[in-house]
């Protein structure tokens, strides 16, 4: 009998980088469900749901994810969504009887100003960053839920807290996305209609570490295959740089000639963001795909998108 996983949330960009991950392994049969067919806020719903399908081991990509702007714009809607999402899975799971579940949760989990590069032992030791705090709580509450479950019961619950992801399949609405597509869309955009200058929010001086999300589906399968995994662990590249840098290498992978202004208005959010990866790398797992080539990648794969009129923008 292969093996039987559920992947929450396989539409989203890191769902389907690990179902493209998994799609050659013909010892598992995966599991999905769209929002549609199953609504993950719902307990009674959930509980349906494992009771019915019984999957052996879940993997928690779904998530209601944005950037900054619509972060701190709709805290409500993010702590909710979340938080429900990941206690009804996690405790229908544990219900039914599933052996494994990797929660994915966020490294915006730890402090505002934690020390850095930031350590796992950083989570909760001082206030959280204001724009992203109720997205932050709800994933630590699932990240605190699957270590009390492996504590309290003895069920393999354990999590992974993956870096700014970016890569094929990202949302590329103008104002809700996160800084890689958005800038992407809006560099492209001026490079197609010869424009002067393209606007970047804040002042560029934030530093930000970014993960490919296929180094992460990489991550998460490395991760299921350890005996006694962390009850969480940090997965990025430990390389940052700032927003202005970043701009400039998404203006060349665009093919943008003009001037780069900074939006001061706009919120920069955490001034640095890198994590430590060492706990993972004593694992044996490290990144593989290059920022720049990573870029380039997913400068195509938009493109690929725009005619295919498959671009998610939400
Ligand atoms: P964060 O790591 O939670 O702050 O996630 P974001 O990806 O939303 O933002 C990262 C940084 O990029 C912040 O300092 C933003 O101010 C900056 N940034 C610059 N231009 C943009 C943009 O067009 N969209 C977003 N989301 N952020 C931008």
């Amino acid at each position: 009998m292969p093996q039987k996983i559920f992947v929450a949330g396989h539409r989203g960009m890191v769902g389907s980088a690990i179902l493209r991950r998994f799609a050659h392994r013909d010892d598992l049969q995966v599991v999905t469900r769209t929002r549609t067919e199953l609504d993950l806020c719902n307990q009674a719903a959930v509980n349906k749901f494992f009771e019915s399908e019984r999957p052996d081991t879940v993997i928690f990509a779904a998530a209601k994810v944005g950037g900054i702007h619509v972060n701190a714009t709709y805290p409500a809607d993010f702590a909710y969504d979340n938080t429900m999402m990941a206690a009804n899975a996690i405790h229908a799971a544990f219900q039914t009887g599933v052996s494994r579940f990797l929660f994915l949760g966020s490294t915006c989990i730890y402090p505002r100003m934690a020390p850095q590069p930031i350590q796992e032992d950083a989570l909760l030791t001082s206030p959280l960053e204001e724009t992203n705090e109720g997205y932050a709580l709800a994933k630590i509450m699932g990240l605190k839920l699957c270590q009390y479950y492996r504590q309290q019961h003895g069920a393999l619950f354990h999590s992974a807290m993956p870096t700014n992801l970016y890569g094929p399949g990202d949302n590329y609405h103008p104002d809700n996305s996160h800084v890689i597509p958005g800038l992407i869309r809006r560099f492209d955009d001026a490079a197609k209609e010869n424009a002067n200058s393209v606007t970047v929010w804040g002042s560029g001086k934030p530093r930000r570490e970014f993960l490919h999300v296929d180094d992460l589906a990489a991550a998460v399968e490395h991760l299921l295959q350890l005996e006694n995994p962390p009850d969480w662990v940090n997965v990025g590249t430990g390389v940052d740089l700032t927003i202005a840098d970043l701009a400039r290498k998404i203006a060349d992978a665009t093919g943008f000639e003009g001037q780069i202004v900074q939006d001061a208005s706009k919120p920069d959010g955490t001034p640095v963001k890198c994590t430590d990866i060492s706990r993972i790398r004593s694992t044996g797992w490290q990144p593989t795909i290059r920022l720049d080539d990573g870029l380039t990648q997913t400068v195509a794969d938009y493109h690929h998108r725009i005619q295919s009129g498959e671009v998610r923008s939400v």
